[in-house]
């Protein structure tokens, strides 16, 4: 059972579609737990998804229950893949939304990996 407000997890959403290979996505990077993909309106000159292979609807899902090889896995993917982009000598933001207050629109666990240019503070 997810244990976040987002309800069962949907394998109509749009990041289970692009797992499945159903919806065109410009990847970047996969590996038996992650798959990482640019983002369709990007809102910095680099802006990559990256999401498990798991059916987890939020990162409270996620954390309560991915298995220790699933975590340190996909985490291990995100740091890869920026530094993959060559993000990390002039840094880069990692950020996930959950739920409702934070505005998470896609019922898949994701990481927004930000970076190209300085980001300016947090939160606006
Ligand atoms: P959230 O608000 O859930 O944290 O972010 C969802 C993100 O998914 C948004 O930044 C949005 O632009 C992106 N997105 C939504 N649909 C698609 C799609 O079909 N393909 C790709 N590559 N990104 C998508």
């Amino acid at each position: 059972m997810p244990v976040s407000g987002l309800g069962e997890y949907d394998d109509s959403n749009v990041f289970a579609r692009i797992l499945r290979g159903e919806i065109p996505s410009r990847r970047v990077f996969e590996d038996e737990f992650a798959l990482a993909f640019h983002d369709i309106a990007p809102q910095a000159p680099i802006h990559v998804l990256v999401i498990p292979k798991g059916r987890f609807v939020s990162l409270a899902d996620f954390s309560a229950r991915g298995s220790a090889g699933e975590i340190a896995g996909f985490w291990r993917a995100v740091g890869v893949v920026a530094r993959d982009l060559e993000l990390e000598s002039a840094g880069y933001r990692v950020l996930t939304n959950m739920g409702e207050h934070a505005g998470q629109e896609v019922p898949h666990f994701h990481v927004h990996i930000f970076g190209g240019r300085p980001l300016g503070r947090m939160l606006p």
